[in-house]
């Protein structure tokens, strides 16, 4: 099914999917089909025989796009290959050496960084506040990621954190390595760390793993680390199948340790590789692709996005970006509510919506809001789906009934075990914890019914299981909210960004030049999630706050200032100072 893989790409995509050995690097915009090609690029190699499923291994940075990953594969006709983060394949192999290794099973993981940090504080007579510890936690991961001793981390980070002194930060980070080792455990970092000692230590388990893994891809190389990049070259040994894709202006994780040199070098560090550029945008209406432009024009290696031909005739108008001003988080929040609600009475699907923001906090009003508003909403990166407690119990009831034979088919036998458990034809009315149940166990039989014929309960279940073990949670019916840093690589049809404030985005702590750019990233990718439409909102709130500057940026003409009410330019009273920033412009997109 060759043909397969190689339909839906355009001129350079297939040059990227049809090189298949070798260094390759594809350099593009959002929405051009880096994701795409690294799909359809392991299909065709496993398709043409060039690949075997099981050597290939696709990294992702988070457990969400390795799902995603998963699940185009799948699309695509492919099974078996990996698709994991850098983490749960370092933590995969750590688990499997160790043993022969050391004789003994791999240390436990610290599951809570901060708790373990106060008690680290406690043995040397420190005893910082929640937010101090927060802090240094991130000092931490950063040390570890660029690879750097306490020392070397002393050297470059003179300032210390909060009121620590850098003396202080030091004697807290050796109590916290201390402490650790004594509970003989690692953290998230370590992780990575040990994996990659392990295999520079150990010839014989770098050959075990190198033999496993033959072909590696990877999505978002603008966001690796220099630990991970350390790690992706042991993994790769002296061989050369890698294949990466990014977009430099996409880099968020630069306060993290991520270094975007590691993409644009690429070409530089493996000799002869081959570079892709992809210059459409598939994704997204001219209207939406307007204000990216502004917003990221003259940075760095910023790339215009161009629209694909097909999308040129559908503008219209109701796709012109929209901006609005209010005058409390609240109104905000219920008028993107009602927004919303309009678009799914209009007939979008839920699934096809997201409310994004920068912080986390900013969540807990939205959720009430589209609660009010009878919307279900699933926050990314907030309860897991298998840890859900109507999940977890379903599928107990599921692998108990798989013991005896069944008597009706499998969709029948689930249906009826989630109906005994309250999944009712039709959604309650109301948002809140029920709907998010009814939901979650409306997805459950969605799977039953999705799978192939012939499945049985046991393999069902044994398959609920690998999914939950590996993340690979399925889409619920709802509304998605999600920081912009938990979006990236992700697409709407309808994407609603709040907060477009100044303390918001940027954040109020973004303050050098290098801080408020990647801030501009940030909103960048929020942008570029959207297909269709796309509205910028944003509240005076409390604090007198101001539009972001990201909005006058953009400026004039790419955005449609619109009322709270919907209708381009209505004197509401919130809307009375449509942001300076954006001004009707006869609805014209301007390229
Ligand atoms: P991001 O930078 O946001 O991660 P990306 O470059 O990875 O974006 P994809 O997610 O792979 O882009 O593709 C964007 C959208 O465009 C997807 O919906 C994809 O299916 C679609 N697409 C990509 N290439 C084509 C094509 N040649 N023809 C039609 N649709 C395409
Ligand atoms: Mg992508």
């Amino acid at each position: 099914m060759s043909g397969g893989a190689l339909a839906g790409l355009d001129e350079h995509q297939l040059e990227a999917v049809r090189a298949l050995r070798g260094p390759v690097v594809v350099l593009a915009g959002a929405g051009t089909g880096k994701t795409r090609v690294i799909t359809h690029r392991i299909a065709h190699g496993v398709d043409t025989g060039a690949y075997s499923p099981g050597r290939v291994m696709a990294v992702t940075f988070t457990a969400k796009a390795a799902g995603e990953m998963r699940g185009r594969l799948r699309a695509l006709g492919v099974g078996g290959v990996s698709a994991r983060t850098f983490h749960a394949a370092a933590l995969a192999q750590l688990n499997f050496f160790w043993p022969t290794l050391a004789g003994d099973t791999a240390p436990g993981i610290v599951d809570n960084k901060v708790k373990l940090l106060a008690h680290a504080a406690d043995g040397v007579g420190l005893s910082p506040d929640v937010a101090t510890l927060r802090d240094v936690a991130s000092e931490i991961e950063w040390r570890k990621v660029s690879m750097l001793s306490i020392d070397e981390y002393a050297a470059v980070r003179p300032n210390g954190v909060g009121r620590l002194g850098t003396e202080r930060v030091v004697a807290l980070q050796q109590a916290y390595e201390r402490l650790k080792d004594e509970r003989r455990q690692l953290d998230f970092e370590d992780v990575l760390l040990a994996c990659a000692g392990m295999l520079e230590a150990e010839p014989q388990v770098a050959k075990a793993v190198r033999e496993q893994y033959r072909h590696f891809t990877v999505d978002e190389f603008q966001d690796v680390s220099p630990l991970q990049n350390r790690l992706l070259e042991l993994w790769l040994g002296d061989r050369r199948d890698l294949c990466v894709v990014g977009d430099a202006s996409q880099t968020i994780y630069s306060f993290a340790g991520a270094d975007a040199g590691f993409l644009l070098d690429f070409d530089k560090r493996f000799e002869g590789a081959r570079v892709v550029r992809l210059e459409t945008n598939y994704r997204s209406e001219p209207g939406v692709l307007g204000v990216a432009n502004e917003l990221i024009r003259g940075r760095p290696g910023a790339l215009h996005l161009t629209p694909a031909g097909f999308r040129e005739q559908t503008a219209a108008e109701e796709t012109i970006p929209t901006v609005t001003a209010f005058d409390d988080d609240r109104d905000e929040a219920r008028t993107v509510a009602a927004r919303i609600g309009a678009q799914i009475a209009a007939g979008a699907d839920p699934r096809d919506i997201a409310v994004l923001y920068r912080a986390h906090a900013q969540s807990a009003e939205l959720v009430a809001a589209l609660s009010d508003a009878g919307i279900a909403t699933t926050v990314l990166g907030g309860r897991r789906f298998f840890d859900m407690p109507e999940v977890r119990q379903a599928v107990m009831e599921l692998r108990a009934a798989a013991v005896a034979p069944l008597e009706s088919g499998l969709v029948d036998t689930v249906r009826d075990i989630l109906r005994s458990r309250g999944l009712t034809d039709d959604p309650p009315e109301a948002g809140g914890a029920l709907r998010d149940a009814w939901e979650a166990r409306a997805a459950l039989l969605r799977l039953a019914e999705e799978a192939p014929a012939g499945t049985t309960l046991r393999s069902f279940t044994d398959e609920l299981t690998a999914r939950a073990k590996t993340h690979d949670e399925p889409a619920l019916r709802t509304v998605t909210l999600a920081t912009l840093h938990a979006a990236k690589g992700l697409e709407w049809e309808h994407v609603h960004l709040v907060g477009m404030a100044e303390g918001l985005l940027p954040i109020s702590y973004a303050t050098t030049f290098e801080q408020v750019d990647e801030e501009r990233r940030l909103a960048y990718v929020g942008i570029t999630r959207a297909g269709r439409t796309l509205s910028l909102t944003w509240a005076r709130g409390v604090r007198e706050r101001q539009p972001s500057r990201f909005l006058r940026e953009i400026g004039n003409g790419t955005l449609r200032a619109v009322g709270a009410s919907g209708r381009p330019g209505a004197a509401s009273r919130s809307a009375a100072r449509p942001s300076a920033s954006a001004r009707v412009d006869g609805g014209r997109v301007r390229r």
